[in-house]
Parts: C-alpha cells; sequence; structure tokens
C-alpha cells in the first residue's frame, strides 16, 4: 500500500511540475508562433499566379494611364511618376519567408544584410513599364522608406534590375521622417505628377497616416475616383500600415498581444453547426 500511494504522490508530482512548466514556458504566445501566421500570405505572393496577374494588370493600369495623361496633357513642367519602392518594384518576400520559423520580426538590423544579399526580385511588370515611361519622356522618382544606411544596397539593386533614373536627383530615401509628403513636394516643386505607384497608402497622401482601421478605409472611399487613375495601387498581404493599424499603432505591443488583436479585427460568422 505504502508503494502504492507513493507512487501516485510522483505521479501527482510530476503532473503539477509539468503543468507549472507549461504555464511559464510551453503556454506563452511567441513572435515564432505570430511569424506562422505569414506563411499563407506569403505563399500568395511566391506561387499563387493571380499575384502575377495582379501586378501586370495595375502596370497595365500604369500604362494606360500614363497614355491618358500624356495625350492631354498641355502644361510646361516635365512630366514624373513617383513609385515606391518595396513590394512596387521589388519583391522582399523572401526576406518575409525567412522570418518564418525566426523568433523575431522585421527590424533594420537583418533587413540591411538582405539589401546587401541583392536578392529580391522585380515585381512583374516594374521593369518594362518605368523603361515604358522614360521613353515617352516621363522621369521616375523613387521615394522610399529604405533608410540612407541602405542607399547604396538599394541603388545597386534598381540598376542590376533594369530600372531608369537610378541616380541620386531621382532617388529620395527616407531621411528624417516616414511621411513621404515633403519629399513628393520636393518633386511637385519643378515636375507635373502623373502618376503615383505604391502598396501603402502613404504612398499616396499623408492623410492616411497613424488612423484607425476604419478612418483608413473612410478616406480611401473619399477619393474613390483616384484609384486605378492617378494612385495605382499593389496588394501587399505581408505587411504595411494596415497591420500597424489594427495595433492602434503600437508595434511593441508583445506577440501574444499582437495574435489578440488581429483576432479581434476578425468579423466572424455568428453560426453553431
Ligand atoms: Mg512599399
Amino acid at each position: 500500500m505504502k508503494k502504492i500511494n507513493g507512487n501516485k504522490g510522483n505521479f501527482k508530482l510530476a503532473v503539477m511540475v509539468i503543468v507549472a512548466v507549461g504555464l511559464l514556458t510551453g503556454c506563452a504566445y511567441t513572435t515564432k508562433d505570430l511569424n506562422e501566421q505569414s506563411v499563407l500570405a506569403i505563399n500568395w505572393v511566391q506561387t499563387s499566379a493571380e499575384y502575377r496577374a495582379i501586378s501586370y494588370q495595375t502596370y497595365n493600369l500604369a500604362r494606360l494611364n500614363l497614355d491618358n495623361f500624356l495625350a492631354t496633357y498641355a502644361g510646361s513642367k516635365p512630366v514624373a511618376v513617383i513609385a515606391d519602392v518595396d513590394e512596387t518594384i521589388t519583391d522582399n518576400s523572401v526576406y518575409q519567408a525567412w522570418l518564418v520559423g525566426q523568433d523575431f520580426g522585421y527590424s533594420s538590423k537583418t533587413w540591411g544584410p538582405w539589401i546587401a544579399a541583392n536578392l529580391a526580385e522585380a515585381v512583374p511588370g516594374a521593369v518594362e513599364f518605368f523603361n515604358y515611361a522614360k521613353a515617352k519622356g516621363v522621369e521616375t522618382f523613387y521615394v522610399t522608406n529604405i533608410k540612407m544606411d541602405f542607399a547604396e544596397g538599394a541603388k545597386k539593386k534598381l540598376k542590376a534590375l533594369g530600372l531608369p533614373f537610378v541616380d541620386e536627383k531621382h532617388l529620395l530615401f527616407r531621411i528624417n521622417t516616414s511621411d513621404k509628403q515633403p519629399r513628393r513636394d520636393i518633386v511637385a516643386k519643378d515636375y507635373e505628377i502623373a502618376l503615383l505607384l505604391g502598396d501603402n497608402l502613404n504612398d499616396f497622401l499623408s492623410v492616411f497616416r497613424k488612423k484607425p482601421v476604419a478612418e483608413r478605409s473612410a478616406e480611401v472611399d473619399k477619393i474613390k475616383d483616384e484609384w486605378g487613375r492617378k494612385f495605382i495601387v499593389f496588394p501587399n498581404p505581408q505587411y504595411g500600415d494596415w497591420e500597424g493599424a489594427i495595433y492602434k499603432g503600437n508595434w511593441g505591443a508583445s506577440a501574444a498581444e499582437k495574435d489578440k488583436m488581429r483576432k479581434d479585427h476578425l468579423e466572424r460568422w455568428d453560426y453553431a453547426p
């Protein structure tokens, strides 16, 4: 009997230890867990032919709008287009895929080596469009939030991909603010801007910056005729200001908090099978 009781006692103790260790470690929701949620979005960019089709479609639309603009433009300023770089011209999904399985998110500490590795591919249709614009006498200004630290790597990449106007004048990197409006204003002083191209609403107007989810949508609705005309938007299901809006700007929230905020934003079917 004593022996049986002793075994029971050991068993209870073992269960308590397992539960305690589980609560302290195993149950904590980590950044690695959070990164798992990106798998399908990255799959979509990397494997779906639909992504390629949408990219071509978007650049075809840009070309059509540029042609229309040039057919009626009678101003004296030279014509330019303003383009974002990441996920508009370059596809960085290989970096995003690398984060899957890691217990950390995006940071400039790893973005630098990624840029230096020079592995990003061009978004389908990008190289052809910007060279088409050049052939029509239209200059491209690259307004990007890539930091100056990575300027050389970014220049090298754009040149290697065959993009035009990759020089000091036409590359406007992030210096003191992620707000792109001051850089757009610099271009607008001397050029007539025919189109803006980007994957993030910050690539078009500053009115969307740091706004919550519903307000971002309301601002988009207010100018619905601009989309697909002057404002050419590319799909990016992997990251963007839309994600920050879900976190109410709190990018420093824990993985568990981010997971909760993401799930709190799901509109769910209320159905019991
Ligand atoms: Mg971008």
